[in-house]
């Protein structure tokens, strides 16, 4: 499509899809004139979820795609580390010179050495899992546990239901209660805001727990702002209220479960006070909650990633999960639960990255540990792409210090210039999803897009896919015809679900695809478990055995007298993590409740000094009634230039892991706040 003859100064839309970190993969119109993108809309004849709009985020993708952040050229760092001066290379070069250190880390340290670290970035998966993984497993690098996000809630859902799919957002609209737990769709996966206000203009109620009080929460028929941590004892105390009134389903749960006497045990001592008063929430609030959930059909638990980020989050994850199988919430439109629905597209990148070998594992949220500590052999080439990782992964300050090791050669491949790329060696830039191909699969829509270019490269930029191909050629670990062109590669990833023909019926005739079991599944009707006997586990065993002390054991609140407060990182309606942050220069501001400012004589727009024993943060404070006592918010995917100096929320964050999954635990940050002068 970028090489077709276009008229200058005619405006021109055309079609896309968005691959972003986001559940709702909308269809995209997009405007270009002169080769540049001026204007990106949400399509209405393509993804039905789309309905014609997209978020705030995306909408600013021209100034992304042409702005001065943009990376335009191949550059090699000509000052010190951090400092952020560079000079222009040619890709050949910055090719040659890549392939020759990968070669030389692999000989000299061994394939280990190297670590790739990527996340979602900006790509789908055409861009992430094919070529780069191909490059570094036949390096024999290490490999990379992507545990930054989803990796408790992944865990869990596949130990209990096999990944089975969710209540897709459409059928929300057909729920009389609907359950908010952790999450924020006016921000993130805004799509499911229709289908909630339909089913609410049909007498829904609503319920939304949350420690803040977002305006989705403020218009909830009920709110349960939980202490952060804490929710695993308050859905304990439902399901215990479940079976004490007689209102489990033990016709579905004989049926169709294992391990719901344990989960039954386990439950025992979360009353509804005692939960009440641990996670710091109204026994009554609670109470009623229970009544609503035990007595409303169909009921749905939308569960966010709020919930996993912190030391109890696979169990509390795990028992939101066990709530509508435990209540019989199963089988009817608008009924069950929503968690991610990426289980529902199943490609296998292997067909083109080639077998995995058993390499070591470093979890990326212990990346500033990796760099610092790990022996035989130490990191001696780090190569990031589709991750600004000091912005975005815990304990900022020891990553900080691991990049500007001198003895590491860093590596950031991006389409902007962002903190991480400040700290390393060779710059490459990447193109868009506007300037190459892509899938896009949604995990909350059930459809899966393709799309071509809608502009020409900007600047030197390439893409993902063909780039880690040269790596893999220059470096000479593999040849030519071993590796597929982009549209081989798409067919072979199509091909690799058993449905290829199928779905490239459906992309080429109306645009998008659907899974097998359809765009609108019920749970326990269209899809089952994809569990030993289609049965959902609620006691995992593995997840059982990972957890300190065992699944669904409650861990205390890490405050101390020093650090008395919980800092929560929530996700805006500015950036997709931290994504985009390039284009918001004003600063950031810690919210924090009244009683908490006036108890440290702070007011608002006072500077305040944000610390504990990982690290500090300075920026101003913005007094709000919008969070509970006790708990102050920081956003998600701030940049160094939101803050005074230059850290943020993950500065405090500390890296340590979920009880199982191995997931972040931003949430569990404790820390105290100054006023300074
Ligand atoms: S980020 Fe989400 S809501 Fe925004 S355009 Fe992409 S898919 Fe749609």
């Amino acid at each position: 499509m970028a090489g077709e003859a276009r008229l200058p100064g005619v405006a021109t839309t055309l079609p896309s899809a968005c691959p972003l970190d986001c559940p709702d993969a909308c269809s995209l119109e997009v405007t270009v004139e002169d080769g540049r993108v001026t204007r990106v809309e949400g399509a209405r004849d393509r993804n039905p979820l789309t309905s014609g709009f997209i978020c705030a985020k995306v909408r600013r993708l021209p100034e992304h795609v042409h702005g001065e952040e943009r990376v335009l050229h191949p550059m090699l760092r000509t000052g010190e580390k951090g400092a952020g001066r560079f000079e222009r290379i040619t890709w050949p070069e910055a090719i040659a010179l890549l392939a020759s250190r990968l070669i030389e880390a692999r000989d000299r340290f061994g394939g280990e050495s190297i670590l790739p670290y990527s996340y979602g970035g900006s790509n789908g998966p055409l861009s992430q899992g094919t070529t780069d993984a191909l490059l570094f497993r036949r390096l024999g690098a290490s490999r990379l546990a992507r545990t930054v996000c989803a990796a408790p809630t992944g865990a869990v859902a596949t130990a209990m239901y096999g990944k089975m799919e969710g209540v897709a957002p459409a059928d929300y609209a057909e729920a009389r209660l609907i359950v908010v737990w952790g999450a924020n769709p006016q921000v993130s996966g805004i799509h499911l805001m229709p289908p909630i206000r339909a089913a609410r203009a049909r007498g829904a109620k609503l319920v939304v727990i949350d420690p803040r009080a977002t305006p989705l929460a403020r218009q909830a028929d009920l709110h349960l702002a939980p202490r952060p941590g804490a929710d695993v004892v308050l859905a304990l105390a439902l399901i215990r209220e479940l079976f004490e009134t007689g209102r489990a389903d033990l016709a579905f749960l004989a049926a169709h479960a294992e391990g719901w006497q344990e989960l039954r045990r386990r439950a025992e001592p979360w009353t509804v006070a005692r939960a009440a008063a641990t996670a710091g929430v109204a026994e009554g609030d609670l109470r009623a909650l229970a009544a609503l959930y035990a007595d409303t059909n169909p009921a749905v638990v939308r569960c966010g990633w709020g919930v996993e980020r912190n030391r109890n989050g696979g169990s509390a994850v795990a028992a939101i999960l066990a709530l509508p199988a435990v209540a019989g919430k199963f089988g009817v439109r608008g009924g069950g639960y929503t968690l991610s629905n990426s289980g529902a597209w199943r490609f296998d990148a292997g067909v083109i990255a080639g077998p995995e070998p058993a390499t070591r594992v470093v979890n990326m949220n212990r990346l500033g540990e990796a760099l610092t500590s790990l022996a035989d052999p130490p990191v001696r080439l780090l190569f990031v792409y589709d991750s600004n990782a000091l912005a975005t992964s815990p304990h900022q300050s020891l990553i900080r210090r691991g990049l500007a090791r001198t003895d590491l050669f860093t590596v950031v491949f991006d389409a902007v210039a962002t903190d991480t790329a400040r700290f390393a060696d060779l710059v490459l830039p990447a193109t868009t999803f506007l300037e190459h191909r892509e899938l896009s699969r949604g995990y909350g829509a059930f459809v899966l897009q393709a799309a071509g270019p809608v502009i020409p490269r900007v600047g030197e930029a390439r893409p993902n896919y063909e780039v880690f191909a040269d790596l893999a050629l220059a470096a000479g670990v593999a040849t030519r015809d071993e590796i597929p062109s982009e549209e081989d590669a798409i067919r072979l990833l199509l091909d690799s679900t058993g449905r290829g023909d199928e779905l490239r019926d459906e992309l080429a005739g109306r645009g998008w695809a659907t899974p097998e079991a359809g765009e609108r599944p019920i749970q326990f009707v269209d899809v089952h478990p994809r569990t030993a006997g289609r049965r959902v586990h609620l006691l995992p065993e593995a997840l059982d055995r990972e957890a300190p002390e065992g699944l669904y054991r409650f861990r205390d609140d890490p405050a101390t007298a020093e650090y008395p407060l919980a800092l929560i990182s929530p996700a805006t309606g500015r950036t997709i993590s931290s994504t985009f942050g390039q284009l918001h220069p004003e600063p950031a501001r810690l919210a924090i409740h009244a009683s908490d400012a006036a108890a440290r004589g702070i007011a608002d727009g006072d500077r305040v000094r944000v610390h504990n024993e990982w690290g500090e943060v300075v920026c101003r404070a913005q007094v709000s009634d919008g969070l509970r006592p006790g708990v102050v918010e920081l956003p998600k995917g701030l940049w160094s230039h939101h803050t005074e100096n230059g850290a943020t929320a993950n500065a405090l964050a500390p890296d340590t892991l979920t009880d199982v999954g191995g997931g972040a635990c931003f949430n569990d940050a404790r820390v105290d706040v100054e006023r300074l002068g």
